[in-house]
């Protein structure tokens, strides 16, 4: 079944609110299998939206709006519907008797503008919102389905959840859904799609390759008559992905990476430091976004200038013979870090966030130092050369190589 998203309100096409309704539906609707094809925004203007539902009613099955709800005269989403369906809106005598209960409740006279959120079409139910004054509108006809919701997200998202997807699930029954993401670190986007991009031409998983800021993400969705269909599927093709991907995978579905590598370092019952520059304490403090890290996580510093990191333990001259963003540097910030703490592992990186180069270094080159009982040693990152970029990504780096020294020990 086809879906199609409409996000009403003039204030969108302004840009003075960000369309978060859509990318919440969106995201919804792929979960319960619904395709969507096509998402507008539209202002409030009446010819315009029943132009847009207009078009949404011919092309799809499914047509979830929110926004336009509202007292006002600039809410005209009702009208558009009932133009559209060639219906006549009128005052429900019962949701007209909710809203004044409503309105007595809190103490207050209804002003007579808002009776509007009391009608309703032959063809639309109302569905309640027990966060706002108007009620949605649930339209059924030949087939076709409306829904129409209001634009505060945290008034449509209740409805959604306790109101449309148990109602929707009824319609798109007889199928089931699974999804599952294999997370990746340290290929490319391109590189990810052409190693999985010929692995599944059956359509069924579909297979989607998503840069995101851990890592290229590949989704698996499976649609079948029942569960354990679904599931033998996503199975199937999970195997075939990660022997495709290898070593590159550290997670799947909810998983971040830091808590990824706290579980290993619990598992095996080793404690982990922090020497940061470049980063600016951004790995101690994702390591910290755990609950439970203080079992695992020492503690770390910050040293930016050279004499900090020299007042904690590195070698001066190192820094003079190599330059503070080095390869040696890094693993002996990483060394320092575990010897203060008595950490059995030390992180460090050492790089240039930019604009501007330093040392003669370009902006966007990070290094990462590792240190244990067996040695330092350190990888070299290069990233996109824009400040708050080059901490993200170098963080995410140092986790993911983290994770990876870990998996050997
Ligand atoms: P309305 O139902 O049109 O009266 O919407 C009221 C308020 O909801 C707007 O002023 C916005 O702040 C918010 N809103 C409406 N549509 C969206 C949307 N698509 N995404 C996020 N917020 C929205
Ligand atoms: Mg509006």
């Amino acid at each position: 079944m086809r879906a199609e998203i409409i996000s009403i309100g003039t204030e969108l096409l302004l840009g003075e609110v960000a369309d978060t309704n859509a990318t919440y539906l969106a995201s919804q609707l792929a979960l319960l299998g619904l395709d969507v094809q096509w998402v507008s925004i539209v202002g409030d203007d009446l010819e315009r939206l029943v132009d847009v539902f207009r078009r949404a009613l011919c092309r799809s099955d499914i047509v979830i709006s929110t926004g336009g709800l509202g007292p006002t005269a600039d809410d005209l989403t009702r009208e558009a519907i009932a133009e559209v369906m060639g219906e006549k809106a009128t005052v429900s005598e019962h949701l007209g008797r909710e809203l004044q209960a409503l309105f007595q409740r809190l103490g207050r006279d209804m002003p007579p503008s808002n009776l509007k959120q009391a009608t309703l079409i032959p063809s639309a139910q109302a569905i309640p919102n027990p966060r706002g004054t108007a009620p949605g509108w649930w339209v059924e006809r030949e087939g076709k389905t409306m829904v129409a919701m209001p634009g505060p997200p945290g008034e449509m998202r209740r409805m959604w959840e306790r109101e449309v997807v148990p109602r929707l699930r009824e319609k798109v029954q007889g199928e089931v859904i699974l999804c599952r993401t294999l997370k990746s670190f340290g290929l490319s986007e391109a590189e990810a799609g052409e190693m999985v991009g010929h692995l599944f031409t059956s359509g069924n998983p579909t297979v989607g390759v998503y840069a995101r800021p851990d890592g290229i993400h590949v989704r698996l969705v499976a649609v079948a008559r029942e569960h354990q269909e679904a599931a033998s599927l996503i199975r199937d093709a999970e195997l075939e992905l990660r022997r495709a991907l290898g070593d590159y995978v550290w997670g799947v579905d909810d998983d971040a990476l830091e808590a990824v590598a706290g579980r290993l370092l619990m598992e095996k019952g080793l404690s982990v430091a922090t020497m940061e520059s470049c980063t600016g304490g951004l790995i101690a403090s994702t390591l910290t976004d755990v609950a439970g890290s203080s079992a695992y996580f020492k503690g770390g510093f910050v040293p930016y200038s050279a004499e900090a990191k020299v007042a904690l333990g590195v070698d001066g001259r190192l820094i003079e013979r190599h330059g503070t963003v080095s390869p040696e540097v890094a693993g002996a910030m990483a060394e320092a870090a575990r010897q203060c703490l008595g950490a059995d592992i030390g992180i460090s990186t050492t790089g240039v966030a930019g604009p501007d180069e330093v040392e003669g270094k370009a902006p966007g080159l990070v290094y990462i130092g590792m240190a244990d009982s067996r040695g330092s040693s350190s990888l070299e990152g290069r990233y996109p050369p824009h400040r708050p970029d080059v901490k993200r990504r170098a963080t995410v780096h140092a986790l993911f190589a983290l994770r990876q020294r870990l998996m050997t020990l």
